[in-house]
């Protein structure tokens, strides 16, 4: 059996590896290595595919989500709204920038930020809501683009993990994850369901006047040659990774059917089994598996995963300590204990290997080591 991987870019480097071989080297003869054509085709094919009118490359995940909130121009002391069970970067560049991060719980199913938690959250001085499209599913979109009609905020989709993944809304139109709120956000480090071999970042936006001024802000404010209209930052998406990106973007549908498959194969296994509940899905999203987590019951989760260890099956714990109880945002508004769901959560949850090249006899060996523990 080939080695298991939480991630196999490796096998899957190899099913692309020609196509990718040539156009990384055609990048290198040209010398087109910053803002060359790539990054434009790239951009361009990304726009359709989104069905968004401005795509801005930029160089990673956090630094789309920075530029983001510089371009709707948040100030110190605005309170941005987020989850505190999510990656870091999040709430970071809130902090950055000197907004204030109030954190809500999230729904204990689906592991997706709690609309109710927000609305409950909001004061005079919110002006944004950070919903986080976490482990390839979307947020409640119908309720949160409501309560940010209602109050008058910004809705920012952190989109670093469902990139591919469609909403569709209460009148029954389906947009991609990312192109619904005001802006949003998405990532292509080499994990993520559309990753390059470096960094990478993008900020989607159907705003024309905020797409120009984020597109100043990526390239240090500029509005013309050597003349800066705002106050912004080095954030370059480089050609070859561009590149790479054109010739992953053909083949995401396809990559996102095939973490579909693999979960359908645990669902299977793990059905009916006490001690594991398996994924739920949200209701009117499609899901894109960036992770495939179960919760653990009854306190097995952390002998499981030695367990698996063991048998050369790696998995992580994706997060093992919420953003209010870790040591850089700990707040005195909230203490152990703030956040009941999400607390319950980092003891449960086990994300167990999910990339596009999983085969049959990986996926047997996984489930049935599983159950070998759980029925043991
Ligand atoms: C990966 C990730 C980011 C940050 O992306 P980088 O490209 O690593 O900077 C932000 N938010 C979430 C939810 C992520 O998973």
């Amino acid at each position: 059996m080939k080695e298991i991987r939480m991630v196999d870019l490796v096998t899957q480097y190899e099913g692309i590896q020609e196509e990718v071989d040539k156009s990384v080297l055609d990048v290198i003869r040209s010398s087109a290595y910053i803002n060359g054509p790539e990054v434009k085709s790239f951009q361009a094919e990304l726009e359709d595919y989104l069905g968004v009118k401005h795509v801005i490359p930029c160089a990673n995940g956090t630094d789309a989500l920075q530029i983001a909130m510089m371009g709707l121009g948040l100030k110190p002391g605005d309170e941005v709204i987020t989850a505190t069970f999510t990656f870091v970067a999040t709430a970071e560049v809130i902090a950055l920038l000197q907004l204030t991060p109030v954190l809500v719980d999230v729904d204990p199913d689906t592991f997706l930020i709690d609309p109710a938690a927000i609305e409950a959250a909001i004061t005079p001085k919110t002006k944004a809501i950070v919903p986080v499209h976490l482990f390839g599913q979307v947020a409640n979109m119908d309720e949160i683009q409501r309560i940010a009609k209602a109050h008058d905020l910004f809705v920012i989709e952190d989109n670093a993990q469902a990139i591919g993944a469609s909403f569709t809304n209460k009148d029954g139109v389906s947009a991609k994850a990312g192109t619904i709120g005001h802006v949003g956000c998405t990532s292509f480090f080499p994990s993520k369901n559309l990753g390059c071999m470096g960094d990478g970042g993008a900020i989607f936006t159907n705003d024309d006047d905020l797409a120009s001024k984020m597109r100043m802000i990526v390239n240090h404010g500029m509005v013309r040659q050597y003349y800066h209209d705002h106050i912004g930052v080095n954030s370059r998406l480089d050609s070859i990774q561009a590149a790479v990106l054109r010739i992953k973007l053909r083949k995401l549908d396809v990559y996102n059917s095939a973490r579909n498959a693999a979960a359908a194969a645990y669902d299977t296994a793990f059905a009916n089994c006490e001690d594991l509940e398996t994924p739920a899905r949200a209701e009117n999203s499609t899901h894109v598996f960036h992770q495939y987590t179960l919760k653990v019951k009854n306190g097995k989760r952390d002998e499981l995963r030695a367990y698996l260890g063991e048998k050369g099956i790696p998995s992580m714990i994706y997060y093992p300590v919420p953003l209010h109880m870790q040591e850089a945002y700990k707040d005195e508004r909230y203490g152990v204990g703030h956040f009941p769901i999400t607390e319950s959560l980092v003891d449960e949850v086990l994300s167990l290997p999910m990339h596009t090249e999983l085969d049959k006899e990986q996926l047997d060996f996984i489930t049935s080591s599983v159950l070998e523990y759980i029925n043991r």
